[in-house]
């Protein structure tokens, strides 16, 4: 989980609104507060000066009326009285007495009683002199060390009824009050502080009931995109967060179910995708794989896993023929042909755009099917039918010739029409025995014609066909026979089996030069018998002996003609030894000719038993 820097957390930006808003309440409280305070104060201090100076007032005129010829006995009796007021006032700094033309009359200042008799040239006194009114003033008194203290100016007129008799002019150090305002914007900051402190705790502590629950809600986040749907968000009240967390809950639980589903649906469609036989493959809307199926990795021969991100394209290997676009508007089949040399392999593909309904292209599908089996059988029918057709025609020329030969006066001809009839006579077995073999297979094909299986002594049965054989061959081929004497009991169609024999046997004397020798084997082993037999005649090419087996295959098509063959005789003979769960198969002898084999399904039953 990626950890949130705690200046970025929801917790810090709260205690952060409740120290600023602390922070603004206090700073106007203190602004108020202060300059209130400082108010008072001055007028407290102001007042307690002035209320004093009522007195001095009052003795200054009597002395003034008293004296005012004898200006020097004036000038002692104010000094005394000025000296007197001063000491009961500490703040006071001096006083001083002006008479109405402006001329100091006496002052508090022991060190400064020079200025008596001076002018005043303060504008404070100036004025209250001219207009009669009290002035006063707070000014920054500089002093020798630079600094300074603050100082109460006050000026207030001397008067008899309404004539002015003079000022009484006073300065007052003021800076007391000052340093007491200045104590209590120290106290206050403190106060200030010490609240920011507990608030900010308290803000720390108090912040935590609301971010705890979202943090345990952005824990379940995380846990539930990691697919963990057990967790819980515990709620801890019924307010908007308690609400908040109950959602949440059954969000999660809603996003279980949701999730189940969508997990179940997947996992329906993967089982259908691999299990079924069509291979699928699915694009987006680029054309790059986003699913395959193992069917379709196996048809296209691509390594497991290797096709997904890749141009389908290119998966499919036709990259030089189409492009993408050209798949989304086929809409026929695309057939391809992989065959090899030696290996037919034939993949038809069908596409389908995947479309939203605004039409909206968001990929392609692809389902291949594998047709190789399909072509073969297709190629098998055709190849059949021409095979078929030229058979007949063959016979049917001929007759056809003779047969006209005849009608055009032959027949008159005694000598040629015998041949010509025996020609045509011939030419019609032929034929009768080729629809008649290719009925069989037909039956054999259908399944529909059931083996009519009995227990049989396969020793006599064999032995049975090759007397026949014996009696109809030529003198100049011999016949050896390598057959046990004890009795070989299985269970077989005997008319069927017998037809297997006499198809090869009449091979092996139709290809036997004069002078060769057929041999006839018989083994048993303990779940089968084989038969084989060998001649040794022209011998089949070793490419040809699997197809042997084919319909109408023959090595040399002219001379089996010749020899009346049907090119069916070793298909029929394969058909019904697979019917009865043998093996057949040709091989070249090592000096010459060749040997047919076929095996058939044995067991070796307990002798009681069969009695
Ligand atoms: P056919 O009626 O032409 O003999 P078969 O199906 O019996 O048809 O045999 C197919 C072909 O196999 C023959 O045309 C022949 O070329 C070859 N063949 C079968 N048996 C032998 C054999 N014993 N020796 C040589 N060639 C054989």
């Amino acid at each position: 989980m990626h950890k949130l820097k705690f200046f970025k957390s929801v917790q810090f930006r709260l205690v952060m609104i409740y120290l600023l808003l602390i922070l603004v309440a206090m700073q106007v409280i203190g602004a108020y507060f202060v300059r209130e305070l400082e108010g008072q104060l001055e007028k407290n201090f102001q007042d307690s000066i002035t209320n004093s100076l009522t007195l001095l007032d009052y003795s200054v005129k009597e002395e003034m009326l008293k004296n005012s010829d004898n200006s020097a006995q004036l000038q002692t009796n104010i000094r005394g009285l000025l000296v007197d007021y001063a000491r009961n006032n500490t703040n006071l700094i001096e006083v001083r007495i002006v008479d109405d033309k402006g001329k100091i009359l006496g002052t508090s200042n022991m060190d400064n009683q020079g200025v008596v008799g001076q002018k005043a040239t303060d504008n404070l006194i100036k004025r209250t002199l001219s207009l009669g009114t009290t002035e006063d003033n707070i000014y920054l008194e500089d002093n020798d060390n630079g600094g300074g203290k603050r100082v109460w100016v006050y000026s207030t007129p001397i008067k008899n009824k309404d004539d002015i008799l003079g000022a009484i002019y006073l300065v007052a150090d003021i800076e007391t009050v000052y340093e007491q305002v200045d104590d209590v914007t120290n106290i206050f900051i403190t106060g200030t502080l010490i609240a920011m402190i507990i608030t900010a705790i308290l803000g720390i502590l108090l912040s935590r009931t609301i971010t705890k629950p979202i943090i345990d809600m952005k824990r379940q986040a995380y846990a539930m995109a990691r697919g963990n749907y057990t967790r819980k968000v515990k709620v801890y009240g019924q307010d908007e967060i308690g609400e908040l967390a109950e959602s949440f809950n059954s969000l999660t639980k809603r996003v279980q179910e949701a999730q189940a589903m969508t997990e179940g649906e997947r996992r329906k469609l993967s089982s259908v995708l691999a299990f079924m036989t069509d291979g699928v493959i699915a694009t987006d809307r680029r054309g790059k794989v986003i699913l395959i199926n193992t069917p379709a990795e196996k048809m296209l021969r691509v390594p497991h896993e290797s096709a997904n991100g890749k141009s389908i394209i290119e998966v499919l290997d036709i990259a030089d023929q189409f492009e993408f676009e050209d798949l989304m508007e086929m809409e026929e089949p695309l057939t391809m042909d992989r065959s090899t040399f030696d290996e037919p392999y034939v993949l038809r593909a069908n596409f389908s755009v995947i479309q939203r309904e605004t039409g909206f292209v968001n990929g392609v599908i692809a389902v291949l099917h594998d047709i190789t089996d399909q072509e073969k059988v297709d190629q098998e029918r055709r190849d059949f039918v021409s095979n078929v057709s030229h058979e007949l025609r063959t016979p049917l020329t001929s007759m056809h010739s003779y047969l006209e030969a005849l009608n055009d006066g032959a027949w008159r001809d005694e000598d040629l029409a015998p041949k010509f009839l025996e020609v045509t006579h011939n030419e019609t077995e032929r034929m009768i025995r080729l629809v008649n073999d290719l009925l069989k297979l037909s039956r054999m094909d259908g399944g529909r014609e059931q083996l009519d299986k009995s227990f049989v002594n396969f020793t006599d049965f064999f032995n049975h066909i090759i007397d026949r054989f014996e009696m109809m061959k030529k003198d100049s081929i011999t016949f050896k026979r390598y057959i046990p004497r004890e009795p070989v009991i299985i269970e077989i169609d005997e008319d069927k089996i017998m037809q297997v024999l006499d198809n090869i046997i009449s091979n092996s004397n139709k290809y036997s030069p004069d002078g060769g020798q057929i041999s006839f084997y018989l083994k048993k082993f303990e779940d089968e018998i084989e038969i084989s037999i060998s001649d040794q005649g022209l011998g089949i090419p070793e490419e040809d002996l699997g197809n042997v087996f084919e319909r109408f295959f023959r090595v040399d098509k002219a001379r089996s003609r010749e020899m009346g063959g049907t090119g069916l005789g070793l298909a029929i003979a394969a058909e019904v030894i697979k019917g009865h769960g043998g093996r057949i198969w040709a091989e070249r002898n090592q000096d010459k000719g060749t040997t047919i084999r076929f095996t058939l399904p044995y067991s070796d039953l307990p002798e009681d038993d069969w009695e």
